[in-house]
C-alpha cells in the first residue's frame, strides 16, 4: 500500500508504464508475458506463491524484490522456528479448533504451505532489492524513477537500503 503513498508521481509513472498485473490494482488473474518490470512483495510460504514467483521470473524482464518480507521473509518466517508446517496448521486448526476442527486439505482451492517460508532471492534470480517494512514512498521513487529511464538505480546509504 505505501506504493499508492507516491501520490501525484503515480501519474508520471502512468506516462511510461502500463500496470498489467496487481493484486490490488487490476483484476487480471493470470501473470501475463513479456512483462517489463515487477515488484514481488511477500515472502514465498506456500506452493500457490511458488508457482506464482516461478511464472513471474519466466515471464518478467527485471524482477525487484520489494520489501522486507521478499527480501528476508522478515514476519512470515518466524514460522520457521517451528522447523515445518505442522505444528502451525496442528495448533491453528486443531488445537485452536472448534467441535469440528480438521485440518485444511483441499487441492486446487487451498494451497499447500511449504515447510519453510523463504525470501524470493533463494528461489529465483532477482535484478533489484528494495528493503523497507513497507518501503517508503521517497524511497520507491528514487528506485523507480531511473528504470523508466533505463537506468539502474544507485541502492547506496541508510535512506536506500536500510532494513524496517
Ligand atoms: S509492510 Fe513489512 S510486514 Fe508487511 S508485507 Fe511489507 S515488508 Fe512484510
Amino acid at each position: 500500500m505505501s506504493f499508492l503513498d507516491l501520490d501525484e508521481w503515480l501519474f508520471e509513472v502512468a506516462k511510461f508504464a502500463d500496470i498489467v498485473y496487481s493484486p490490488v490494482a487490476s483484476d487480471i488473474k493470470d501473470y501475463p508475458e513479456d512483462v517489463d518490470v515487477c515488484l514481488v512483495e511477500g515472502a514465498v510460504a506456500n506452493e500457490e506463491n511458488l508457482e506464482l514467483l516461478y511464472k513471474v521470473r519466466q515471464r518478467t524482464k527485471f524482477v525487484i524484490s520489494f520489501g522486507d518480507c521478499a527480501v528476508t521473509a522478515n514476519v512470515p518466517a518466524m514460522r520457521n522456528m517451528l522447523g515445518s508446517s505442522e505444528p502451525v496448521l496442528k495448533r491453528c486448526y486443531l488445537e485452536l479448533g472448534d467441535k469440528t476442527a480438521q485440518l485444511p486439505h483441499e487441492p486446487g482451492i487451498v494451497p499447500e504451505l511449504l515447510d519453510r517460508v523463504r525470501p524470493i532471492h533463494e528461489l529465483v534470480e532477482i535484478d533489484l532489492f528494495i528493503p523497507g517494512c513497507p518501503p517508503s514512498a521517497p524511497r520507491i521513487q528514487a528506485a523507480i524513477e531511473p528504470l523508466l529511464k533505463g537506468e539502474q538505480p544507485v541502492m547506496e546509504g541508510r535512506s536506500m537500503i536500510k532494513f524496517g
